[in-house]
């Protein structure tokens, strides 16, 4: 059996899919956002992201995956990643991540965003901000030549510097005609190792960072994944092509 780790390069035309693909995503996100207030449920939020996808005509990637039963993935305050959707109400002061997924012809695209429930506190704002800021920081390094860890480490170094934690067991991932391709994408390690960028490539590069301990670990329904100390947790994703001049993110507008 052949083990070794491939690394799909995809074509012009294929990263032309990806990012008709991540523009539409990108607009369901923003509406998504948009709808985010007190008193609606992360239920309400599943069902609008799904009709969402029905009217722009793209499938839900994650409902099916492995068994997870909706379109979305909310995970409220200290919930890292993969909440499931469910009859609870989001109040004034809580942090909300939603990570989505679509299928597109045959292509998967990716992307996630925490945003504040009307009033935060300023201790949750700083966190939104490093967290998204990792992001870029992470993106900035998907240029061909360098090194996969590159974006690894810049992000770690990043929300370090702001006292902050990055999560280690959860990483991002290669993307394309898969929800999950190689390479795994971690949050942190050391610069200059694992294989080296190229032309082509797409990822799903996507920091979770944690107010307190980096330490996670999962309810027992399956999923939930939460910080083992309580605090809370915010994850920015975009799904990534590495052009030749540097990183497109596909998932905007
Ligand atoms: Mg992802």
């Amino acid at each position: 059996m052949n083990t070794k780790k491939i690394i799909r390069i995809k074509s012009k035309d294929e990263i032309g899919v990806l990012r008709q693909a991540g523009r539409i995503l990108s607009l369901i996100s923003e509406e998504i956002k948009r709808s985010l207030k007190s008193g609606i449920t992360t239920k309400d939020i599943d069902s609008l992201a799904e009709s969402l996808m029905k009217k722009h005509k793209v499938a839900p990637a994650f409902k099916g995956y492995r068994g997870f039963p909706c379109s979305v993935c909310t995970s409220v305050n200290q919930e890292v990643v993969h909440g499931i959707p469910k009859n609870r109400s989001l109040k004034d002061g809580d942090i909300i991540s939603v990570d989505l997924g679509i299928i597109f012809n045959d292509f998967y695209s990716d992307t996630a965003f925490t945003i504040g429930v009307g009033t935060i506190t300023p201790e949750l704002k700083r966190l939104l901000d490093v967290t998204e800021k990792s992001l870029y920081v992470g993106i900035d390094k998907a240029r061909p030549e360098n090194h996969l860890s590159d974006i690894s480490h810049a992000i770690q170094t990043f929300v370090e510097a702001h006292h902050l934690s990055v999560v280690r067991e959860f990483v991002g991932h290669g993307i394309g005609r898969n929800l999950h391709e190689e390479p795994e994408v971690p949050n942190f390690g050391p610069a200059h190792c694992g294989p080296i960028l190229e032309e082509g490539m797409v990822l799903a590069i996507e920091p979770m960072v944690n107010l307190g301990t980096y330490k996670t670990r999962i309810l027992e329904d399956g999923w939930t994944v939460v910080t083992e100390d309580g605090k809370p947790s915010a994850h920015f994703e975009h799904s990534v092509a590495i052009m030749a001049n540097g990183p497109l993110i596909l998932t905007q507008k």
